[in-house]
């Protein structure tokens, strides 16, 4: 072992030293330097938000998505969103480019922003209802890539089967499989409540596991509500008014056709498609919360809420048993005050936000809840 020998006078100067680096240091530990701690995260987190932004959007799953709640918009106006896909298109490789751009610098120049900073990975060990929804959401996706093998082998001439192409469908006048579309989406929430948005939606793994992998790393998503309900509504009303419009203006020429919905994508679209979104939301569930998607967003939650209260399958409440822990809204990823319910006495949660997951379930400690059919 080597070992270094200072003089008195030396050690004293070293002492110094420290001393007067730790003064800097307390100086800097000041709100400067967090805002500058801030400012340096912030950076770094547009630049991964810019890059797979810029990536997502050259992919149609992710353009999609984005366009739904306005696709109809762009048919009143007698053209289609296919003018706003190719705009997305055209303009994504100067956001990759911007977000390279800022990653590569802030990582270079200011990365570790604090020296002490550690990253725990931890996974957390998934519970009952949660493990079963994963093996179905898997089931679907599985399903979605048989669909693509198929007709990439020629073997089925089944178009898309997603909303976005039965709303273009109906945008377009070819109505017969769009209202049929809809009308079993209706039929089916009457049934099983929002149980298509806990268990079969494309977008429900994706934002699930977000969730998980935020947790993970010793994150979690942001519990703060958005204030702003309204949002979701807005952009309800904004899908249905344009789809009855175009309906409308289209009346005499409807026809049953399957034709001219969105094309079967490919596997490369499909997996570039979920690897892009993934991080995405990944960010802004940590920003937005879990499933921002259902709640602020999606044009098709938001008309399900307004009627998931009539689904018969319901989520039962045993208010004799229930303790007021509040642990299951502390774990419900749709916000729904449960306990709420509970107290005055509700048979179920008759929340239009409630898709019926089964959360609240795995950790009630009572046995307080259990899935139900009927009033
Ligand atoms: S109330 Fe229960 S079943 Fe409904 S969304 Fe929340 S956790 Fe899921
Ligand atoms: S977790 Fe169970 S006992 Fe606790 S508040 Fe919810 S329903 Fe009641």
């Amino acid at each position: 072992m080597e070992l270094d020998v200072v003089t008195s006078e030396e050690g004293a100067a070293e002492v110094t030293r420290r001393v007067t680096s730790g003064v800097n240091d307390a100086a800097q530990s000041t709100p400067e330097r967090g805002r500058g701690i801030r400012a340096k995260k912030a950076m770094l987190l547009s630049g991964v938000f810019l890059t797979l932004f810029g990536l997502a959007s050259s992919t149609k799953e992710f353009l999609g998505c984005i366009t739904l709640p306005i696709d109809g918009i762009f048919y009143m106006f007698g053209t289609t969103s296919h003018i706003a896909l190719a705009f997305f298109l055209d303009i994504s490789k100067y956001f990759i480019m911007a977000g390279v751009f800022l990653t590569v610098t802030s990582l270079i120049f200011f990365y570790p922003f604090r020296p002490d900073a550690k990253l725990n990975v931890h996974f957390k060990k998934w519970n009952t209802w949660k493990k079963r929804r994963l093996v179905f959401q898997f089931f679907v996706l599985s399903l979605i890539m048989l669909h693509i093998g198929l007709v990439a082998l020629g073997k089925s001439k089944v178009p898309s089967i997603c909303p976005l192409s039965f709303a273009e469908l109906g945008n377009a006048g070819v109505f017969g499989a769009s209202a049929l579309f809809w009308a079993s989406i209706f039929a089916l929430v009457f049934v099983f409540g929002r149980a298509l948005c806990g268990w079969a939606c494309v977008y429900t793994p994706v934002q699930e596991q977000a969730t998980n992998v935020l947790k993970a790393i010793g994150k979690s998503p942001t519990k703060k509500k958005i204030g702003k309900k309204w949002i979701i509504y807005v952009l309800t009303a904004l899908f249905w008014t344009s789809f009855v419009v175009n309906v409308a203006k289209n009346a005499r020429s409807l026809s049953f056709g399957w034709a001219n919905g969105l094309d079967v994508g490919t596997y490369w679209l499909f997996f570039s498609g979920l690897l892009t979104i993934f991080p995405i939301t990944v960010l802004l569930t940590h920003y937005l919360g879990s499933r921002f998607f259902c709640k602020y967003l999606c044009p098709l939650g938001g008309t399900m809420s307004i009627y998931n209260k009539f689904g018969l399958l319901k989520m039962r409440l045993h208010k004799e048993k229930c303790t007021d822990c509040q642990l299951c809204a502390a774990n419900c990823q749709m916000g729904v005050d449960i306990p709420k319910y509970a107290a005055a006495g509700s048979r179920s949660i008759a929340d239009g936000n409630c898709i019926v997951c089964g959360d609240c379930v795995d950790v009630c400690p009572k046995d307080a809840i259990t899935f139900a059919f009927g009033r």
